[in-house]
């Protein structure tokens, strides 16, 4: 059994109904608003919707809950596709739109004023919280409560016809004012906004609000489990009311807690501020916790996968540390990435014994644990780039791997050498540091057997490729950056979350094609950005090596 089809409570509710013979099959559905990209969270409950379908040889709705036109846009709705997909997903031929049934939306309005259940309400917006009042006591009567069904029938329809300005009045549902719940005193089911819907165009200036819709997109799809998070769980008696009244087919809601992670948010909102404020660079730059920046960063949709099975469905709410989904990429991609070579922080290697005009190949194993996927060939010449911190006057331990005078290291998959001199500036400063190999060491070994205690990357300087390396780091300073609900998120950005650094590469690398990951050895995992082109070489830095100990 795989991560995502990993049993849970839900999972005991649909055997539970499959068992008494309640359901003989299962349908559910991902119901996105296309109001902003998606973010991890969202790969949560897409992992529970199409995994659940999946175990269950159900089938998954993608329904766009397009019922808010001021806020969507068709942009949103191609990015929530292709970012499904990329995730492993696939609703086939069970796209729906909620904007496809605003005329049964508003039929069934008519029919619960028809059944004296829902009414027009003039009140104005700001007595709305007055009238509702407060859970321990019984809120007030609205005006308009008891007007006749014909009267409410005409102002309904005077609605709908444009006769009111926005705002003016609502359709309530007439359910109970003095409820506990405060979402049963008499919830408005539709509003007047005049806003051109990306579907309908201008055709309607009444929608529907949330709750009322939701409950019927799940109804007429035949939805038979609607999972949503746990902030939906006070409004599942309305969602069971309105069906009930209606009389119509009746999904079951079940409520689990959002997915939430430590130094980033979980909101389209406040993402959308980010972007809007330039404080990022747009939707799908690698800091932001949105499908799509993680996708360029270089997370692996199995790895986001892995997070959501382990994190599994649950009803407490919990925070999960970001180095748990870390770590699900690294397990990954140091499974499936092709290593190369690339020097951060160069200084310069100049082999004294090499011949001046020489250039040898070698033939280096793309992923040693994986013979499938091939060789790769790398130039070597007399001057190499190494990492400046692969040099040391004097080692601290006998655990240092590189260079100090008279210590001889191997050349990843080349050749032995050994330190002979270094050139330093007047300031101390490493300038380049002189070795000479022994020829007889090719590939790495040498033939006496002789053992090295280091192996060290390194690049031709003159073919390696200059690239820019983009480093990140955590997009928030704080854990949790909302845990103050007073101050500004957004003061608290990591203001060093993005790095620029040159880096010179293996030339093969110039080649890659933007999304393409590898792990530059010893030096951490890095994917070519989309921007990359063999002659602007830009990388990401998708994470490092090792998860940085904690300290
Ligand atoms: P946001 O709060 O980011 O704006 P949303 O809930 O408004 O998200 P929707 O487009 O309505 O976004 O979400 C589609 C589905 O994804 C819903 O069923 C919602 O419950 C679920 N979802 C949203 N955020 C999370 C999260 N952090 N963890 C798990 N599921 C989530
Ligand atoms: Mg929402």
């Amino acid at each position: 059994m795989t991560e995502e089809t990993k049993t849970n409570f839900i999972h005991d509710i649909i055997d539970a109904d499959l068992a008494s013979g309640k359901r003989t099959e299962i349908v559910t559905r991902f119901p996105p608003e296309p109001n902003g990209y998606l973010h991890i969270g969202h790969a949560k409950a897409i992992c529970l919707d199409f995994g659940t379908a999946e175990k269950y040889n159900g089938t998954c709705h993608l329904r766009f809950d397009d019922t808010n036109p001021a806020a969507e846009d068709e942009e949103y709705v191609q990015a929530i596709q292709a970012d499904i997909k990329w995730l492993g997903f696939d609703w086939g031929e069970n796209l729906f739109w909620a904007s496809n049934y605003f005329g049964t939306m508003h039929t069934y309005a008519v029919e619960l004023i028809k059944k004296g259940k829902a009414y027009v309400c003039q009140l104005p917006q700001a007595d709305f919280k007055n009238y509702r009042g407060i859970p321990t006591e019984p809120g007030k009567e609205p005006p308009g409560r008891e007007n006749s069904i014909e009267e409410n029938i005409a102002l309904f329809e005077k609605m709908k016809n444009g006769g009111f300005d926005d705002g003016a009045c609502v359709l309530r549902a007439r359910i109970d004012m003095a409820s506990p719940n405060l979402h049963l005193r008499d919830p408005a089911l539709y509003r007047i906004k005049r806003a051109h819907h990306h579907n309908t165009g201008d055709q309607w200036c009444t929608y529907p609000m949330y709750d009322f819709a939701h409950s019927i997109e799940d109804s007429i799809e035949g939805v038979t489990h609607s999972m949503c998070t746990l902030e939906f769980e006070v409004h599942r008696p309305l969602y069971d009311w309105i069906l009930q009244t209606l009389d119509v087919f009746q999904p079951q809601q079940i409520e689990f807690s959002r997915l939430n992670l430590t130094y980033t948010v979980m909101s389209k909102r406040k993402l959308l501020e980010l972007v809007q404020e330039n404080l990022v660079n747009g939707w799908d730059d690698p800091r932001m916790p949105t499908l799509c920046g993680m996708r360029r960063r270089g997370f692996t949709a199995a790895a986001i996968r892995k997070l959501c099975g382990i994190v599994g469905a649950t009803k407490v709410e919990s925070i999960s540390e970001i180095e748990l989904l870390e770590s699900c990429v690294r397990d990954d991609l140091n499974e499936t990435s092709p290593r190369a070579m690339a020097v951060l922080d160069p200084i310069k290697v100049i082999i004294e014994n090499y011949p001046t005009d020489l250039v040898e190949t070698f033939e280096l194993p793309n992923l040693p644990k994986k013979e499938e996927l091939g060789t790769r060939t790398v130039p070597f010449s007399r001057e190499l780039w190494i990492e400046r911190n692969d040099y040391i006057d004097v080692p601290p331990n006998n655990k240092f791997k590189g260079f100090f005078v008279g210590r001889e290291v191997r050349l990843r998959g080349a050749y032995l050498a050994t330190c002979t001199s270094v050139e330093k500036d007047a300031d101390n400063n490493v300038g380049s540091i002189t070795c000479t190999y022994d020829p007889e060491s090719k590939g790495g070994s040498a033939p006496d057997g002789r053992k090295v205690k280091g192996t060290i990357h390194w690049v031709s300087a003159n073919h390696c490729v200059d690239a820019e390396i983009r480093n990140y780091d955590r997009l928030f300073s704080a854990e949790n950056p909302l845990a103050d609900k007073d101050a500004d998120f957004k003061t608290l950005i990591n203001p060093d979350a993005l790095q620029i650094t040159a880096a010179k590469l293996e030339p093969d690398l110039a080649q890659a094609k933007p999304g393409n990951r590898f792990q530059f050895e010893r030096v951490g995992y890095f994917c070519a950005d989309l921007d990359h082109t063999s002659e602007k070489p830009i990388f990401n830095r998708t994470l490092t090596l090792r998860a940085p100990r904690k300290v």
